[in-house]
């Protein structure tokens, strides 16, 4: 069965985010921790998502993705926006405590400037700060687009940030199909050998999640412009073998489409029908 869910809010709470999924055809979902472009988090409530915890669990839910804002930046030149991250990130991996064994995803960063080496070296010091051995979330490592000085679009990238992270068993990589196309690996016409290139360099058993998007430009542009399902450069066909690739079919897919909720409904009816019993 296909796990696919797409970008939901939890601002309304997490079980009215939970219902909304169900209402949309998802058995997975991503939700921001806090407004994506701003750091305040909301307070949580404890029944509220025990609530959800249950909903998810009676309608079989696969693991969910809870994505860090992207003002997030671990590797900033500017110490004290680092010290943010790690604070963010810490407070993110506590309240996700609530909701064991899902998924933490960020962005490794942008290293405006100071080369990528730094800007690795402090994202591996941000890990080794926030990581602990007693959670039960994973953390995954987003493949980015390259766009600007991001740190995170080739694997070897991804590679050197696992290398140099203690409790590295903590980590995983979610896989972004409109960012690695961007990145430059043509998952268009060799989606094989991007997944053996994965593998060689990072090892498949790490990747645990895709966000499954369609991408405005074309491979190698670094843009970062997502487009809606077979509006865009991918295309249906190309994304039809994505979500049945044995490496990922079993994987939970999140849209992050330009999409309302009944665009969401839509997209995900059409990739359930595409996916192959
Ligand atoms: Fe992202
Ligand atoms: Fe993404
Ligand atoms: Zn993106």
């Amino acid at each position: 069965m296909l796990h696919i869910g797409c970008h939901l809010s939890a601002a309304k709470g997490y079980y009215h985010m939970g219902q909304e999924a169900l209402k949309v055809g998802a058995d997975t979902l991503q939700y921001f921790t806090r407004n994506p472009r701003g750091a305040s988090a909301k307070k949580v409530d404890p029944e509220d998502i025990k609530k959800f915890v249950d909903l998810m669990e009676e309608h079989h839910f696969a693991k969910i993705v809870a994505h860090a804002p992207y003002t997030l930046n671990a590797c900033s030149k500017d110490e004290h926006l680092r010290a943010l991250a790690k604070r963010m990130m810490a407070e993110d991996l506590e309240t996700l405590d609530y909701l064991p064994g899902n998924y933490y995803n960020f962005h490794p960063g942008s290293h405006v400037g100071q080369g990528i080496e730094a800007g690795i070296g402090y994202i591996c010091e941000a890990l080794n700060e926030v990581l602990r051995a007693d959670q039960k979330t994973t953390v995954l490592l987003e493949t980015m687009a390259g766009k600007g000085s991001e740190v995170g679009s080739r694997f070897e990238e991804l590679r050197s940030i696992i290398d140099g992270v203690e409790k590295s068993d903590k980590l995983g990589v979610c896989l972004d199909t409109c960012h690695v196309s961007d990145a430059g690996y043509d998952i268009i016409h060799d989606l094989d050998g991007v997944l053996n290139e994965f593998d060689r360099v990072i090892g498949l058993d790490r990747l645990k999640a895709v966000h499954l998007n369609d991408s405005m430009n074309v491979t190698g542009a670094h843009k970062d412009r997502h487009a809606k399902i077979g509006e865009g450069e991918i295309g249906v066909e190309a994304i039809t073998r994505i979500i049945n690739h044995p490496a990922l079919r079993d994987l939970p897919f999140n849209l992050e489409t330009p999409n309302d909720l009944e665009g969401y409904a839509a997209e995900i009816k059409l990739l359930r029908g595409l996916y192959e019993a």
